[in-house]
Order: structure tokens, then sequence, then C-alpha cells
């Protein structure tokens, strides 16, 4: 059976994933769900937050937070912080899409305020750099792919560039049950590379969800349709597109996508 056929007797199989008030739910015992909060975005679901551009994924697993990505204005993103309520001691591990200021201008601040030296996940590539604008932090570089804990895998660094520099970019893939949902910093590397990265980790998985920012603004209506059309044959069940998608690409998939488009923007929230 090759994976298309396979993937496509998963999902008739599974049959437990609704989608209801935006929020995506996937059949689980309560104690096991994994919920995912916006608290950093320039697309906003909730205008008491502070929108800016950037993009900061808290997840919450029982007693343990990794945050993924730390925003771009650390005042912004702690008055987020505070009036959601989130306790930035419960922390335990940040993981660093990549460099640039919109994803790691938060990271000194969250180091202030956690007491538990939590563990620090960038790319390998651009340790120093980030090691530069957060000091003492407990850094791990990241290669390959690997499992970071009991939920969460990196797609290890991908190569990018951006205005004529090298870096390096990783994603997130939480894998749970028969499935896998994938959340992107900037997708510098190509949001399709990295789903096509994230399939060759674990090929015979539903990829339920590719949510964060996808990186098409310079993209015309025709190069985004033509990605979408790649999700579907990737076999893609839904998107949530935001941050640095642009406004034009999001209203392209939102209309491509229908009821599989998800909004998770600032103030969303996802559990999974
Ligand atoms: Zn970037
Ligand atoms: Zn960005």
């Amino acid at each position: 059976m090759n994976r298309k056929t396979f993937i496509k007797t998963l999902i008739l199989t599974s049959g437990a994933i609704m989608l209801s008030n935006k929020k995506l739910f996937f059949k689980s015992n309560d104690e096991d769900i994994i919920t995912l909060k916006m608290i950093y975005n320039n697309f906003s679901s909730n205008q008491q937050l502070k929108n800016e551009w950037g993009l900061s994924i808290w997840i919450e697993y029982k007693n343990d937070v990794v945050l993924f990505d730390t925003g771009g204005n650390p005042l912004a993103l702690w008055e987020n912080i505070e009036k959601l309520n989130l306790n930035t001691q419960r922390i335990s591990t940040i993981i660093i899409s990549h460099l640039h200021w919109d994803h790691i201008n938060g990271l000194p601040l969250i180091l202030e305020k956690t007491n538990n030296k939590p563990k620090i996940y960038v790319p390998e590539h651009d340790l120093e750099t980030i090691k530069a604008t957060a000091s003492g932090g407990n850094y791990i570089g990241i290669t390959e792919p690997q499992k970071i804990n009991d939920l969460i895998w990196t797609t290890g660094q991908m190569e990018a560039s951006y205005k004529n520099n090298s870096f390096c970019e990783q994603s997130i893939i939480i894998q749970k049950e028969n499935a896998i949902y994938v959340f992107t910093g900037c997708s510098h590397p190509g949001i399709v590379e990295i789903v096509e990265k994230s399939i060759s980790i674990f090929p015979n998985k539903i990829i339920q969800l590719v949510a964060g920012g996808f990186h098409l603004l310079q993209h015309s209506e025709e190069q985004v349709k033509n990605i979408s059309d790649k999700f579907k044959e990737l076999e893609i069940q839904k998107i949530a597109p935001s941050h640095c998608t642009g406004e034009k690409a999001i209203e392209i998939f939102r209309d491509q996508w229908k009821e599989n488009f998800v909004d998770f923007n600032l103030g969303d929230r996802i559990n999974l």
C-alpha cells in the first residue's frame, strides 16, 4: 500500500476528529489533552491582547509548559501573559524556530521570569547568535530531527535564507495517536519543504494540522493556489496559516479550505 492509500484508510478508520467552535478537538481522555495558546501574533482574535508582529505559542500538557518562540516586543508579550493569567514558572522548555527578532526578542524576559532554567532548543547553526540575545540560558543546539519531550519533535534545523542572510529554522511536530500536528515559526525553508520533512519523519501518520507562519507575503495568487493544491496532495487535513503568511494568502486559503481552515491567531486556543 502506498502512503496515500495508507493515510486514506487511516482517516476512514480513525474518524474521531471534529471541529467545534473554531477549536480543534481530538477525542481523547481529559488528562491527555494538549492545549496550545497563541499568546503573541500580529493576527488577533482577542481585542484585549496586544497584537504586534511576531509569534509565540504556549503549549500545556499536564503540569508542563513548552514555549515555542517568544514574539518581538517583550512588553507586549508580558502584557499578554499577564492578561491570560499564565504562570511562566511552569515553563520547562523553550523552542526557538529561528534567530529573527520577531521570534527571539521576548527570550531575555522569559528567562528573567523563570527560576528553573528551562532548556532552550535552538538551531545549532545560529546558537551563538541567539545566545548573544539572551545570555545565561541552558542552550541545546539542534541539527537532526529529534524527540524533545514525550509529545514534541523538532524537524531538525533546515537551511533558509532571507534578505541575503543564511540561517537555519526548525519547526515542531506534535505526535498524538495516529496524527501529527506541525507548527511553524516563519517557514523560511519553505512551508511545503517543512511538511515534506515532517512526512519523512512520520511517514505513517495523518497530518491533521499545519499551523503558524507560512511566509507567503511575496507570493502571487497563483503561487499560493499551487501551494494549497500541494497541501491537498500531501493529504494535510486542516491548515491554520497566520503571522507572516500574509493577508491575501490567508484569504485564498480560507476560500479553498472552507471548514478545514482553522483560525489560530492571538488569543485562540487549540486542544489536541
Ligand atoms: Zn523570520
Ligand atoms: Zn516571523
